[in-house]
């Protein structure tokens, strides 16, 4: 990212990044690429092309953009709308196959709850193996030859990350109050609604990884919030101004209202939680039938959260860390001998065919049902 219209288009894509935003699907040449050059893939999500480019200056590299609605890697493989077919599309249109002397296609790791590995390779003839899985270790890894490091599977949230995701909150949330507030108060009650609600979500998103975010503890978190909000907008008011009854109870509509709009979010698109909905009542886990495990590891080097591990002098796969566990199914997926399933805690199956048909809705929970 160099010029001040680069910065620009960054903010711009990051404040919307709540909305699909599409960039071109096809084929891009990064650098100067010959026919020994790697082939990567990513989906056609501006910011993540974007960020792609970014971490790939300097390298010569082929990059196959799939079309995956506008939607980012994870969200999109999970959601059905990044699956095989839209990536054997662009395998194909692309005519990558006549620009490299190889067969190898790097997918990214969090495409594996949608795109079936082995279909692509059936039906493209190119080998696919699993990138890293987040997009800013691309460079270490092309460093490595493409070997990815165990640590590079782990899919992790750093702080920065999650402030960014609270600007995307924020942004539409403090909007929307300061101008309904605005309407209802004046202009300066507006701006100090607006802030405090601003400050009291990014604070929920720095602290997401200490805070309550389970059944019904994930509601005083809110409240805390919107009391936080609340407080921090009449304490700020009355400096300026002697706020009302009517304006007080205004910036406490606001802050409640805009806590309710965040516990959306927690639900689902911070998957450093598991999703609230999956719930002691409606809970299911991942098992494993051993018996038919071949110890393949296709599920290993897709696991975001390090739950599969290879173990015994057999060495099989073993559920090794079953609370880390998001239920995103991308191992069930991948698992080419079906030796992985979902069970919910009465005993209910789902079946890996049954996943594999499953997409995950706008809250991150793959909404299987027993077989
Ligand atoms: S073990 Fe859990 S987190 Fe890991 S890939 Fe399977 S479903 Fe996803």
């Amino acid at each position: 990212m160099s010029s001040i219209g680069d910065r620009v288009a960054w903010l711009r894509d990051t404040l919307l990044r709540l909305l699909p935003h599409t960039t071109r699907p096809g084929l891009r040449r990064v650098g100067s690429p010959g026919p020994d050059s790697p082939v990567l893939l990513t989906c056609n999500f501006t910011l993540t092309v974007r960020r792609m480019m970014d971490a790939l200056e300097g390298r010569d590299l082929w990059l196959l953009v799939a079309d995956s609605h506008g939607i980012n890697v994870w969200c999109a493989a999970g959601g059905g709308h990044l699956t095989h077919h839209d990536v054997i599309a662009v395998v194909r249109s692309s005519g990558i196959a006549d620009l490299v002397s190889h067969r190898r296609l790097v997918l990214p790791q969090l495409a594996a709850t949608g795109v079936e590995r082995r279909i692509v390779e059936e039906r493209t003839g190119f080998d696919v193996s699993w990138g890293p899985a987040r997009l800013e270790e691309l460079p270490a890894y092309l460093d490595a030859k493409m070997h990815v490091k165990r640590r590079w599977r782990r899919m992790h949230f750093p702080l920065w990350e999650r402030l960014e995701m609270a600007l995307m909150w924020a942004a539409p949330v403090m909007l929307i109050a300061g101008l309904v507030l605005w309407a209802l108060t004046s202009a300066p009650i507006a701006a100090l609604g607006a802030g405090s609600l601003g400050l009291s979500i990014f604070g929920i998103f720095a602290g997401l990884r200490w805070l309550p975010a389970q059944g019904g503890r994930r509601w005083l978190t809110y409240a805390g919030g919107a009391l936080f909000g609340w407080s921090l907008a009449a304490a700020l008011t009355s400096v300026i101004a002697t706020p009302d009854a009517h304006d007080l109870a205004w910036l406490g509509f606001a802050n409640v209202l805009a806590m309710l709009v965040l516990s959306l979010d927690l639900a689902g698109t911070t998957p450093w939680y598991p999703s609230t909905i999956n719930t002691t009542k409606n809970h299911f886990s991942v098992e494993l039938d051993a018996e038919r495990c071949t110890g393949a590891a296709d599920c290993v080097r897709v696991c975001p959260r390090e739950v599969l591990k290879m173990k015994g002098k057999a060495r099989k796969v073993a559920i090794d860390n079953p609370d880390a566990c998001l239920r995103c199914g991308a191992c069930v997926v991948q698992c080419p001998e079906d030796a992985l399933h979902f069970r919910f805690d009465d005993g209910r199956l789902v079946p890996a065919e049954q996943v594999r048909r499953t997409r995950m809705n706008m809250l991150g929970r793959r909404s299987v049902e027993a077989g």
